[in-house]
C-alpha cells in the first residue's frame, strides 16, 4: 500500500522541489512505498502521481534493462546507474540511481531520479550529437564521461571507457561511395548499441572512430571479453547495396579509477591502448598498460641525439656470421650500431623504434642497405666467394613510396649479385596491409633478392601468409631457441622446420649459444644457424678474418 506522501513543505520535499529531482522507496517488487518529489518534478504531472509500480514508469521494450538494473541492484546491495528514458508522456528525462538492500525479510530499492536538464536531453541537438548517427559525439561524451567521473567520487564506482577505431571505412568510401559509407557507420552503431547495456553510452567521435563509455566496469578480464565480443560484431559481414562488405577494428580502453582520474587522463589511456592494439596488427583490443612508457621528453631527446649521430657518423654497421648446419660461414646479418655522444653505446632495440616513429629509419635503413652490400660485393670480389648479406628493414622503410627503388640502386651501386641480397622482414610488416606488401615482395623476388620472415613464432598466428607471400627463409625467434632442449621449445622448432621443408622454404635458428643447442637444432631439422655460439655481431674485417681462418668451433669440435 502506498505510503503518505509527506507535507509539500517538509524539508526533503523542498530540497528535492528545488533540484528538480525525485525519490522512490520501492519493495522487493518494484511497488512504490514512497514518493517524494512527485508534484514538483517538471512534466510528471497527474500520472506520475498515480504510479504504483516504478516499472509503470516505463515503456515495455525498456522492461527488461530497468528490470535488469532493479534485481542487480538489491542482489549486490550496490548503487546501479540506469538512464532509460520514461514513458513517452513523462517528458522530462531522468538519470536514475537504484540502491538496493536485501536483508532478509526486508529487501527494497531507493531510486533516486536526477533530472537531465533540457539541452541535454535532446537527442537531435546536433552541438551534442553525431548527425549522421545519432550518437552523442564528443563533447556529450565528455559531459557523462565528468558525470560518471563524479558519481565515483562520491560513491566509489567505476567505469570504462573503450575507444574503437574501425579499419577499412575508407576504403568502403572509395569502392561505394560516400552514401554507402554513411550507411555502414550508421549500421556499426546499431550494431553496438544492440549489444550494450542501455545505461552505456555509445558516442561517435571521429570519421571512423567509435567511443563507448561503460558504468560500473572495474574487471579487465569482463572488459577485454566484452572487447572481444564487440570486435567480432564488427568484423561480421555488413551488406552494403547487395553486396557483403568487410570491416575490422582495433579497441583500447581504460578504467576509471585505476587509470586516471580525469577525463582527459582515461581519454588519453584509452588512445595509448588503441594505438597498441593497431601496432600489435589491430582487429584486438589493448587495455591501458600502466607501465612507465618511455618518458616523451627522454624520447625527444634520444631523437635529437640520433639526429646529431647521424650527423657525426656516430652510427656503423655489425656483422653476424649466418652458418649452414654443419657450421660453414655462408654469409651475415647486418646489424645497426650508434654509439652516443661516440662513447656511449644504445641498443638498437631502443633507438630503431625511435628512428622508426621520427622517420629517420628510412635514411638510415637506406644507408645500411648500401653500406652492406657495398662491403659484402667487395668481399666477394677480393676473396673470390659468394658470401650472402642479410639487411633488416623497418615497417615504414618497406611502406616507403621508393623502397623498390633504393633495394635495386643498392644493388647496381655496388655490383653485388641479387640472389646474395636477402631483407629481413617482421611478421607485422606483412600483416599490416596484406595486398601491398605481397605486390612488393613479388617484385623484389622478381629481381632475384631473397626475403627473410624474422622472429619468426612472436608475431601472429595465421599461417596463411606464409603461401600468400613471396619469402624464401624463416629465422625461427630466439625465445624458442634460448631454453633448448625444453620439450615444448623442442617442438615448435621441429613443427617450425618441417613446415619451412613442406614451403620450400629455408629454416634459420637465432640467438644460438652452445654447442648442445646447434646439434639439438640440427637433429630437428632446421637448416641454417645463426647466434654467439659461432660468431658475436662484429666489425666487417673482424668478419673477414673470420671467414679467413673459418676458425668455427665445428673444426675445434672435430
Ligand atoms: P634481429 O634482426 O632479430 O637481430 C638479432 C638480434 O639478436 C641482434 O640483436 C643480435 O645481436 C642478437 N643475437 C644474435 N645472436 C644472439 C645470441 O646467441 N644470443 C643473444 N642473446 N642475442 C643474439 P641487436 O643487434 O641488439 O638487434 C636487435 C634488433 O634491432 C634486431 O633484431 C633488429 O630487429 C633491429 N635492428 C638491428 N639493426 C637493424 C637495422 O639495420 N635496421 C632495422 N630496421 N632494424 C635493425
Ligand atoms: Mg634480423
Ligand atoms: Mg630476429
Amino acid at each position: 500500500m502506498p505510503m503518505p506522501m509527506p507535507a509539500p513543505e517538509s524539508p526533503l520535499e523542498a530540497l528535492l522541489a528545488a533540484s528538480g529531482d525525485l525519490a522512490f522507496h520501492l519493495s522487493g517488487t518494484g511497488a512504490v512505498t514512497y514518493a517524494a518529489g512527485l508534484d514538483t518534478a517538471a512534466g510528471f504531472g497527474p500520472a506520475g502521481s498515480a504510479v504504483q509500480s516504478f516499472f509503470e514508469l516505463f515503456a515495455p521494450e525498456d522492461q527488461s534493462t530497468v528490470r535488469e538494473a532493479f534485481d542487480e541492484a538489491i542482489g549486490a546491495s550496490k548503487r546501479v546507474p540506469l538512464n532509460v528514458a520514461l514513458r513517452p508522456e513523462f517528458t522530462t528525462r531522468f538519470r536514475w540511481l537504484l540502491s538496493g538492500y536485501d536483508a532478509g525479510a526486508r529487501r527494497g530499492v531507493m531510486a533516486v531520479g536526477h533530472q537531465i536538464p533540457d539541452e541535454e536531453a535532446t537527442t537531435t541537438d546536433p552541438g551534442m550529437h553525431d548527425v549522421l548517427t545519432g550518437l552523442p559525439n564528443r563533447l556529450l561524451l565528455q559531459d557523462r564521461c565528468e558525470q560518471a567521473i563524479e558519481l565515483g567520487n562520491r560513491q566509489g564506482s567505476s567505469f570504462a571507457l573503450l575507444l574503437l577505431n574501425l579499419k577499412g571505412f575508407n576504403k568502403v568510401n572509395e569502392a561505394f561511395g560516400v552514401r554507402a559509407g554513411d550507411e555502414l557507420l550508421r549500421q556499426v552503431a546499431k550494431r553496438l548499441l544492440s549489444h550494450v547495456r542501455s545505461s552505456d553510452t555509445v558516442a561517435r567521435i571521429g570519421p571512423d572512430e567509435f567511443a563507448l563509455l561503460m558504468p560500473d566496469m572495474a574487471d579487465p578480464e569482463t572488459m577485454l571479453k566484452l572487447g572481444r565480443q564487440l570486435l567480432a560484431l564488427t568484423e561480421k559481414a555488413f551488406i552494403l547495396e547487395d553486396t557483403e562488405v568487410h570491416v575490422s577494428a582495433s579497441m583500447g580502453f581504460s578504467l576509471y579509477p585505476a587509470h586516471g582520474l580525469s577525463h582527459e587522463a582515461l581519454l588519453q589511456g584509452a588512445t595509448a591502448a588503441l594505438k597498441d592494439a593497431k601496432d600489435a596488427g589491430g582487429s584486438r583490443c589493448s587495455m591501458f598498460n600502466n607501465a612507465p612508457r618511455p618518458d616523451a621528453r627522454a624520447q625527444l631527446t634520444l631523437e635529437s641525439a640520433l639526429h646529431q649521430g647521424v650527423t657525426n657518423g656516430e652510427l656503423y654497421l655489425h656483422y653476424q656470421p649466418l652458418v649452414d648446419i654443419e657450421g660453414q660461414i655462408y654469409g651475415a646479418e647486418a646489424l645497426m650500431r650508434w654509439n652516443r655522444g661516440g662513447t656511449v653505446p644504445v641498443s638498437p632495440a631502443e633507438f630503431i623504434p625511435v628512428a622508426e616513429e621520427c622517420g629517420l629509419i628510412q635514411l638510415l635503413g637506406n644507408w645500411a642497405l648500401k653500406a652492406a652490400t657495398a662491403g659484402f660485393a667487395r668481399i666477394n670480389r677480393e676473396k673470390n666467394m659468394a658470401l650472402t648479406i642479410s639487411v633488416n628493414v623497418s615497417p615504414r622503410q618497406f611502406r616507403g613510396a621508393n623502397f623498390l627503388q633504393t633495394v635495386a640502386d643498392a644493388l647496381a651501386f655496388s655490383g653485388l649479385p641479387p640472389h646474395l641480397l636477402q631483407l629481413e622482414i617482421t611478421e607485422g610488416i606483412l600483416m599490416t596491409d596484406p595486398e601491398a606488401a605481397a605486390r612488393l615482395l613479388a617484385k623484389i623476388t622478381e629481381i632475384g633478392v631473397q626475403v627473410a620472415v624474422d622472429d619468426f613464432g612472436t608475431g601472429y598466428s595465421s599461417l596463411a601468409y606464409l603461401k600468400r607471400f613471396a619469402l624464401s627463409s624463416l629465422k625461427i625467434d630466439r625465445s624458442f631457441v634460448k631454453d633448448l632442449p625444453a620439450p615444448k621449445d623442442l617442438a615448435i622448432c621441429r613443427s617450425v622446420f618441417s613446415l619451412s621443408h613442406e614451403l620450400g622454404l629455408k629454416s634459420v635458428a637465432e640467438g644460438v649459444e652452445t654447442q648442445e643447442q646447434w646439434h639439438i637444432l640440427r637433429d630437428a631439422g632446421c637448416d641454417a644457424i645463426q647466434g654467439y655460439f659461432f660468431g658475436k655481431p662484429q666489425s666487417l674485417s673482424d668478419f673477414e678474418a673470420l671467414v679467413d681462418a673459418q676458425a668455427l668451433p665445428q673444426m675445434k669440435a672435430a
